[in-house]
């Protein structure tokens, strides 16, 4: 069965994701706080996606997010945040979340998104072989790995797939709704600003100098374009 972590102090709600989590299959391991979230994941180490909300009384679902990424770089995670929350500083802060749903949700906005990140961790074990080799970079796509000039660069299942992406579209504009069709799925509810919160953190991975990014350049008005 597909397991899932969720992170919600609040009981309400935790009951409300819970019940329709598991009406649509899956199995729900729950957390109030993060030293429990640690906890849970610790005995489970089979969860393949964690659900985190962000105020916790403990800590914040941030702190929580960084350090299960540092330890998991192929869990997907999705923070619930509250529409009062600037979502400027939430993307700013989503260092190693894959998604992020605003609350009030629907349990069917809540499912699509898990659904998506289950295709694409699912797609890890999958008959895909080979590397691509453009300059620097090496994608094996057997290991779902990159190296540039030889150095392993931890990438998220997001990460991946976009950079697979782009070596898979040499010298072609994508544009971001292109991107979002592809890495995130035709049926993905979310908006497009999340491709440009992903490709961010992929700049600082990958380029010399992200803050004059040259492999993944910006083609305004439209998407971006990979080149060497
Ligand atoms: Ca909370």
């Amino acid at each position: 069965m597909k397991k899932i972590l969720v992170l919600e102090d609040e009981t309400s709600i935790r009951s409300f994701v819970v019940i329709n989590l598991s009406r649509a299959g899956y199995e729900v391991i729950e957390a109030g706080t993060g030293a429990e979230a640690f906890e849970q994941l610790r005995l489970h180490p089979d969860i393949k996606v964690a659900i985190l909300d962000i105020m916790l009384p403990d800590t914040d679902g941030f702190e929580v997010c960084r350090k299960i990424r540092t330890a998991d770089p192929h869990i997907g995670i999705i923070m619930l945040t509250a529409r009062t929350q600037e979502m400027d500083k939430v993307t700013g802060l989503m260092t190693g979340a894959d998604d992020y749903v605003t609350k009030p949700f629907s349990p069917a906005e809540l499912t699509a998104r898990i659904d998506a990140l289950f295709r694409r961790t699912g797609a890890a074990g999958s008959q895909e072989t080979g590397e691509i080799i453009q300059g620097p970079f090496r994608l094996n796509t057997r290991n779902r790995t990159l190296e540039k000039d030889g150095s392993r660069i931890k990438l998220t299942q997001v990460e991946y797939s976009i950079m697979k992406m782009f070596m898979d579209n040499p010298a072609k504009a994508l544009s971001r709704e292109d991107i979002l069709n592809t890495v995130w799925g035709r049926d993905y509810f979310g908006e497009l600003k999340i491709a440009d919160v992903n490709i961010r953190r992929l700049r600082i991975k990958i380029e010399d100098d992200p803050t004059n990014p040259t492999y993944i350049t910006t083609v305004w008005g439209f998407g971006y374009k990979w080149g060497l």
